[in-house]
């Protein structure tokens, strides 16, 4: 099955109120087989919804119940997709009342996923992680934390709860940024949820959230300029406020603290629901400026990096030439 996608979708240009979209295009092979294991999430989604972490009315409403789920092997990106860096998984439409009405289609690139994960996750590990937890960093979890992400822009509420706007209108240029910190914040909670629940199979929650960790790292080296970038920060320091991890002064390394990045997770998952539920701009553009850079000892530790000579993104050899019909 090949797949075609086109159009002008990310806002992620768009800097001053994050309305206006670029067009890009991919085409896709369909990996049946992968996917077939994944089409037993979707019929989750309503449980997750009913199950998150936050009071009743940020969780008042019901997902789309036809969402689909897929995994691809990517053949060509073209237009805003390839001019910088390259996503490794998509969420389609981005539009709330599209998305209530018809569900949505979460489309997982697994070999572009691979490639970052071989090239630049294990070798960051290799610098950032404390050495007894670097065997927590799988592609399993790598492969959930960012399938998850996607499910979870499905979760949560699309309007205020006072109904008087939309999420998006309502946190205006905050907005990107907020809802790609719940979706990482609440993949990982869909994780550790299905978990408890049973149905991830044999699991360890510590393999989660170590590469979730190193995970953070890998995105930040993108800058915190970009939605993606500033909902990393707001994490990381989130993390580090609430003890979810250490740093290790000697080695210049970090530790999960499984306990305490579990509570972090909650908190954080509640806290940013509850932002999007009342359409808090006030506090959504606090977090945002006390917490969206990255501070100099943070810096310093990506510039080891940089110098360890580790790349920051894939670049792709497509087109005709390298599939061998030219
Ligand atoms: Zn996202």
């Amino acid at each position: 099955t090949i797949e075609f996608i086109v159009g002008p979708i990310e806002n992620y240009e768009d800097q001053l109120y994050g309305y206006k979209t670029a067009h890009e295009s991919f085409i896709l092979i369909k990996d049946k087989a992968w996917s077939e294991k994944l089409e037993k999430y979707a019929a989750f989604l309503p449980g997750l919804q009913k199950a998150l972490p936050c009071e009743p009315p940020y969780k008042n409403e019901t997902p789309g119940v036809d969402s689909d789920m897929n995994v691809y092997d990517a053949i060509y990106y073209a237009g805003d997709c390839n001019a910088g860096s390259k996503t490794i998984a998509i969420n389609l439409p981005n539009d709330e009342q599209v998305r209530e009405d018809k569900g949505s289609r979460k489309l997982q690139l697994k070999n572009s996923m691979q490639a970052k994960f071989d090239k630049i996750l294990v070798p960051i590990s290799e610098v950032l992680i404390a050495e007894e937890q670097r065997k927590h960093v799988k592609f399993d979890a790598f492969f959930e934390n960012t399938m998850f992400h996607e499910v979870a822009h499905g979760l949560g509420l699309g309007n205020t709860i006072d109904k008087s706007s939309t999420v998006r209108e309502a946190l205006k240029d905050a907005y990107t940024s907020i809802e790609e910190s719940k979706a990482d914040i609440l993949g990982l909670w869909c994780v550790y949820q299905l978990n408890e629940m049973g149905e991830m199979g044999e699991k360890e929650m510590m393999d989660n959230f170590v590469t979730f960790m190193a995970g953070i790292f890998r995105s930040v080296r993108f800058g915190a300029a970009s939605a993606h970038g500033k909902a990393n920060m707001m994490r990381f320091y989130y993390f580090q406020e609430t003890g979810a991890f250490e740093r290790d002064a000697t080695t210049g390394t970090y530790r999960v603290n499984f306990e305490k990045i579990k509570e972090s997770m909650l908190s954080l998952s509640e806290l940013v629901l509850k932002i999007q539920g009342d359409g808090d701009y006030e506090t959504a553009r606090k977090m945002i400026e006390e917490k969206g850079f990255i501070r100099e000892e943070l810096q310093k530790d990506l510039n080891r990096i940089g110098e360890a000579g580790i790349p920051r993104d894939i670049v792709f050899e497509q087109g005709a030439e390298i599939l061998g019909i030219k």
